[in-house]
């Protein structure tokens, strides 16, 4: 008797957890489809990525490394939205006078050295896009330049 009932609860459960793995998987389907129908130029996160599932890339070993790269992926750090907070106005580059964004200080800012050759027929979502290789590379540029302090 006891047998009959622990196989009904198991088989309960099992069915409970098939019901929430096709939910999650519905919710992430209908949420992927309104997400890649948003114009990249509406909307600046849709311009890096191009679906709302998850990102091999997004887990770091380094914590900071982890933060650095959501921050540039989001396009607001110390450096670009600090100023938000101070009620001023946006900054400018104090090499290029081009607003301070991460695109700017990725891809065309005077002020920062050893910029790798890939970067220069890149764009910004080419970058930070799910690249192991890409990833590594704009961090290192930005650790070069002393400049994950600023993100
Ligand atoms: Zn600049």
């Amino acid at each position: 008797m006891s047998t009959t009932l622990n196989i009904d609860v198991n088989h309960h459960e099992l069915f409970l957890d098939e019901i929430k793995t096709i939910i999650k998987k519905k919710y992430l389907e209908e949420w992927n489809t309104k997400w890649v129908n948003i114009s990249p130029n509406e909307n600046k996160l849709r311009k890096i990525k191009n679906s709302v599932y998850p990102w091999k890339t997004s887990n770091r070993k380094s914590r900071l490394d982890e933060v650095c790269l959501m921050r540039m992926r989001v396009g607001h750090s110390k450096i670009t939205h600090s100023h938000l907070f101070r009620r001023e106005d946006r900054p400018l580059c104090d090499k290029c006078q081009e607003p301070t964004t991460i695109e700017h200080i990725l891809l065309y800012c005077r002020n920062m050295r050893f910029r790798p050759p890939s970067f220069s027929s890149a764009s910004i979502s080419d970058i930070l896009k799910d690249n192991e290789e890409s990833i590594n590379e704009a961090l290192q540029f930005l650790k070069r330049n002393n400049y994950l302090k600023n993100l």
